[in-house]
């Protein structure tokens, strides 16, 4: 049985996030998508708000878990017996972050963990957590970045209803 984790924030998880985890789903049994509880970020959401909205978003993803995990990637891997970690990679500037904590974490799991990069659907090559969150901050549309569920609990953070897509003045905070 192939089995593979994908560790990230998702604070929150974007269609970006979501069409790699369609995309990883479909090349092993199952997958593990393992938000990371980091105490050093204040995050946007808490871990148990992240870990419903992906369960909410892969709903139709059969071989899909998604759990939350305090502590190193490598040791998660070690406990559940995953060999396998998923990374996404948008640009160059992902890469060379991307590859140094692949090699750590190839290093230091003992050889026994190794990183496949899926590289981002063009459509999505822009998207980022942390836009989605600035964007909305200020009541941007971010409908084209999150599912409708992901996008009403980011409004409702900052204190404002979802906003109407097809109603409203579609001019409005476009890029
Ligand atoms: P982290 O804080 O661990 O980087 P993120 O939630 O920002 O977590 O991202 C998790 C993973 O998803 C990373 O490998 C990141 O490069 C990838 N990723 C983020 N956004 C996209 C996107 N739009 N397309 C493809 N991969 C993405």
């Amino acid at each position: 049985m192939k089995i593979a984790v994908y560790p990230g924030s998702f604070d929150p998880i974007t269609l970006g996030h979501l069409d790699i985890i369609k995309r990883a789903s479909a090349m092993f049994d199952r997958m593990v998508v393992l938000v990371s509880v980091n105490t050093a970020k204040s995050p946007l959401f808490s871990a148990d708000e992240r870990v419903k909205m992906i369960k909410e978003a892969t709903s139709d993803l059969n071989n899909v878990e998604v759990k939350s995990y305090e502590g190193l990637l490598i040791d998660y891997c070690r406990e559940n017996n995953i060999r396998i970690i998923i990374r996404g990679l948008r640009a160059i500037t992902d890469f060379e972050y991307e590859l140094q904590i692949a090699q750590t974490n190839k290093t230091f799991s003992n050889g026994e963990v190794d990183t496949v990069f899926l590289t981002t659907s063009l459509e999505y090559a822009y998207l980022s957590s942390s836009t989605v969150r600035e964007f909305a901050s200020f009541h941007g549309d971010i409908s084209h970045c999150v599912t409708p569920h992901v996008a009403e609990m980011v409004y409702r953070k900052y204190g404002y209803e979802a906003k109407n897509n097809n109603g409203g003045n579609q001019n409005e905070q476009q890029n």
